[in-house]
């Protein structure tokens, strides 16, 4: 690949191949593989690779099982060939055969919908599905029946590919077993009263069973429902499962030595903002034995942002405040970062006003310790922050940062490079704010690209390890919490950005905080 011409990097979610690293790769994998093969200079590559990208994207929940590669280029090729590898046996060539002109993402997905379908029991890859119809005589002997796991079973029309899309998008999701039903099965229609096509009819493991209502009966819509049932959680990336397969695990475990709070995900909890503070101002800073030069400026900025934009008054204002005027107070250029501990924990202490002296985590609360906490809710801080900005306009003036289109971003910025304890994480963030943080030219701009970007962090890291399996990453907002954030545009979701923007600015707001320490 020339690097000049690069189409594709690292961060795309496809695996690069090179003519040495091809046969290995795809030699006995488990995973069936769709390469794409192409010549970076060839102009009809370049216009394709963002479609090719997009796709990979659009079945990133199936890639496991279905890896996108890209190789370079084979031979003199000057066209985009596309192969499909079934299994370890043989690789399918579909450009002669099925590769029409069409090469839109649900043409695409299609294919390769029918290709996975087409396998016989002994070259199906080894962890996809049958994706075959069931029979009412198959399905309902299972009703009333108890089990460790739900069984969704999808109806739909014989032409749709809903039902065998939303099976592959939950291949890596353990808890809850799919079926398909064609819509011409009348007894299983008559016994379980459907009328709609696509819908899900799902069997709970106590034995009830019931239609699963959707807002949308989109193939986004009915893959999140499923993904978010109770118990149902995503095997962890690296190979090792949680639970086994197509049995729910019961969490929270008890590896956690807080007991586990019920709360409400359509909240956001002061406890945890307040924990980020503590966490922040009493563990993170700690490594810091000292603050001077860029370090101090960076802090004060931060400490004014919180001061002026956290919502609804209260001990952390006032802390802040107080912390703000006394850092523009001291002549000094170097502060140990003892005398800032002594300012929180002691002087404050004794005009009444204190951060909360523990972590008590309640939105960002992990199933097992080491998961969630700090990270979590420093997001939630800063979404908070953009959205109070947004709402106040005015609230900076005066303090330095009033000549920023987008302060609460920069000031993030500054801070997680400097202070943020995960260094990974804070080049990645370095690295994507390099990139696109120019775009976002004022206060709306500002709310959307830290959603836009902690959703490409989200991307990234689903199924890693430290994904926890009761808050599997996924695009935020769900259509649980904004049905009306989703969209489906020629086969392919899209986010409605309008509906998105009024949604942060509703979850994110003053009146959306609970000072609940549970539900
Ligand atoms: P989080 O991703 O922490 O989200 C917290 C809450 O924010 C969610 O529960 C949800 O209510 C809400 N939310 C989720 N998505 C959005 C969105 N798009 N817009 C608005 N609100 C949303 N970890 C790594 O392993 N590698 C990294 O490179 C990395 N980079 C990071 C960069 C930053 C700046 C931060 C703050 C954290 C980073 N982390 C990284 C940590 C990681 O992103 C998670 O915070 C952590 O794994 C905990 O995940 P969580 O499930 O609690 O949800």
């Amino acid at each position: 690949l020339g690097s000049a011409a690069r189409l594709y990097t690292e961060e795309d979610p496809l695996v690069i191949l090179s003519s040495g690293s091809l046969k290995s790769a795809v030699t006995n994998s488990s995973s069936a593989w769709l390469i794409q093969f192409f010549s970076s200079w060839c102009g009809h590559c370049i216009q394709y690779s963002s479609t090719w990208k997009a796709l990979a994207q659009d079945v990133k929940g199936t890639a496991a099982k279905t890896r996108f590669g890209s190789p370079k280029p084979e031979g003199s090729a000057s066209h985009s060939i596309f192969k499909y590898q079934r299994n370890h046996k043989k690789v399918n060539s579909l450009r002669a055969k099925c590769w029409g002109a069409d090469r839109s993402i649900p043409s695409v997905r299609q294919l390769m919908v029918n290709i996975l379908q087409n396998h016989t029991k002994l070259d199906r890859p080894e962890h996809c599905p049958p994706l075959e119809p069931y029979s009412s005589a198959q399905l309902l002997p299972l009703l009333g029946q108890r089990s460790d796991h739900y069984t969704a079973i999808i109806v739909e029309e014989p032409d749709s590919y809903v039902g065998r899309e939303v099976i592959l998008d939950l291949l890596q999701y353990s808890g809850v077993q799919m079926k398909r039903v064609l819509s011409s099965d009348r007894p299983l229609l008559d016994t379980l009263k459907i009328t709609t096509f696509p819908s899900i009819y799902l069997l709970h493991p106590n034995g009830t069973h019931g239609h699963l209502h959707s807002e949308k009966l989109l193939r986004f819509f009915f893959s999140s429902l499923l993904r978010t049932l109770p118990g149902v959680q995503r095997w962890s990336k690296s190979g090792s499962s949680s639970s086994s397969a197509g049995q729910m695990r019961v969490l929270p475990d008890n590896q956690n030595t807080e007991p586990w709070r019920d709360f409400d995900r359509s909240k956001v909890y002061t406890a945890d903002l307040e924990s980020a503070l503590h966490y922040l101002l009493r563990v993170e800073l700690a490594t810091h034995n000292t603050l001077e030069g860029e370090e101090l400026k960076i802090f004060k900025d931060l400490v004014t942002l919180v001061a002026k934009l956290y919502p609804g008054g209260g001990s952390v204002v006032k802390l802040m405040e107080t912390l703000s005027d006394w850092l523009l107070s001291m002549p000094l250029q170097r502060i140990p970062y003892q005398a800032v501990l002594d300012l929180v924990d002691n002087k404050m202490r004794i005009s009444g006003v204190f951060l909360g002296a523990e972590l008590r985590w309640v939105g960002c609360q992990g199933s097992r310790e080491g998961l969630r906490g700090y990270p979590c809710s420093l997001w939630t801080l800063f979404h908070v922050l953009t959205v109070q900005h947004d709402a106040n306009p005015t609230a900076l003036e005066n303090t330095g940062l009033e000549g920023e289109a987008v302060p609460v971003l920069q000031v993030m910025r500054r801070y997680i490079r400097m202070f943020f304890g995960c260094q990974e994480c804070g080049r990645h963030f370095e690295q994507a704010a390099a990139a696109s943080m120019d775009t976002a030219q004022n206060r709306e701009q500002q709310i959307l690209w830290l959603w836009q970007q902690h959703n490409r962090v989200n991307m990234r890291l689903a199924g890693s390890l430290s994904d926890d399996p009761l808050f599997p990453k996924a695009p935020w907002p769900s259509p649980s919490l904004c049905a009306s954030c989703h969209e489906e545009k020629n086969g392919v979701h899209v986010w409605n950005q309008d509906n998105v923007l009024r949604f942060l600015r509703h979850h994110y707001s003053a009146s959306n905080l609970s000072p609940k320490y549970s539900v």
